[in-house]
């Protein structure tokens, strides 16, 4: 049986306007999750997570253990298998997965950037890819804008290379204090998806959050009317505020999510698969989390302060608040 390609199965019709895509860009640990299950709360956006770790190691070889927040397992979801039933079919599995490999990687940093020739029209092949795959999932949830939180700033640049008139993206930088990240990381088991304890090694973690967050400067800022910073402390201290700047970004309507952030009501988590794992408890109450500004030992405060202390200021953080 012959595949039928995707761009037939979900392209849009001629005329019609384009997918709008709301990247958040930045660090792991910043309430991108969190953030990205409120927006949610909006009937025309669909939350999809952190998108990267599709289709491997979710669908390939495929994680049997992993929830998706409307409790199946991701593989066995009625939102997740159908998509990857379709994407199989088309034989774009394996596509996005080189593609991955090949230009989304740190390693592969200048060859994606640098890309020419041939090179190009392999990786453009890739973003066609990954809009097809954003396509199904609006397509099947009945959303105009996807939320992604993939975090990562060469993914975020991959996207730009594809058509405007098919793909419009934005990119929410979200920033959360470092000191929060190297608490939070310091609490952490060693498991398969927290790394080894190389990577929570405290100078390591703080340049992690220096690079993490440059980079989302540098390779997502090139457009000031695409590009929003938004610090995790202004959204869960400020949330009207901040969610309505958001909303005038991403030309979408808050007031009624900002209401319901408001008076604290749960909003329900539609089939996020890939997240942190409060996604589990199947619906989300925005509260702020500071436990690192009581507990966090001062070595690591100064440590913060010392080597990164720059960039926190230029993002607004002072080095007694934290806030
Ligand atoms: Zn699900």
């Amino acid at each position: 049986m012959t595949a039928v390609p995707l761009a037939e199965r979900a392209a849009p019709a001629a005329g019609t306007p384009p997918l709008e895509l709301l990247y958040i860009v930045g660090h792991h640990k910043s309430g991108a999750t969190a953030l990205g299950a409120v927006l949610a709360g909006h009937p025309e956006i669909f939350f999809v997570g952190e998108l990267y770790r599709f289709p491997s190691p979710i669908w390939t070889p495929g994680d049997p253990a992993r929830l998706c927040s409307c409790g199946s397992p991701v593989l066995s979801c009625a939102l997740w298998a159908p998509v990857r039933q379709e994407l199989e079919q088309a034989q774009r599995l394996q596509d996005l997965r080189n593609g991955q490999l090949r230009y989304e990687t740190w390693s592969s940093l200048l060859r994606t950037l640098s890309a020419r020739g041939a090179a190009r029209r392999e990786l453009q092949r890739h973003t066609e890819a990954m809009e097809a795959f954003l396509r199904i999932l609006a397509r099947d949830t009945g959303s105009r804008l996807i939320v992604e939180s993939s975090l990562g700033a060469l993914r975020g640049w991959v996207y730009r290379l594809n058509d405007p008139r098919r793909l419009s993206v934005r990119y929410l930088h979200l920033v959360r204090d470092g000191r929060a990240l190297l608490w939070s990381e310091s609490q952490l088991k060693d498991s398969p998806e927290a790394g080894g304890p190389w990577i929570r090694f405290p100078p390591f973690v703080v340049a992690r959050w220096v690079a993490g967050n440059l980079f989302a400067t540098l390779l997502c800022s090139g457009d000031r009317n695409r590009y929003l910073r938004v610090r995790y402390e202004d959204l869960v201290t400020h949330p009207r505020e901040t969610l309505e700047r958001i909303g005038r970004f991403a030309g979408v309507d808050l007031s009624a999510v900002i209401a319901r952030v408001e008076a604290q009501e749960p909003i329900p988590m539609r089939h996020i698969a890939a997240g942190n794992r409060n996604r589990l408890q199947g619906s989300i109450v925005l509260k702020g989390d500071f436990g690192w500004t009581t507990r966090l030992p001062r070595a690591s405060r100064a440590l913060f302060w010392l080597s990164s202390g720059w960039l926190a200021r230029l993002y607004g953080y002072r080095r007694r608040t934290g806030t």
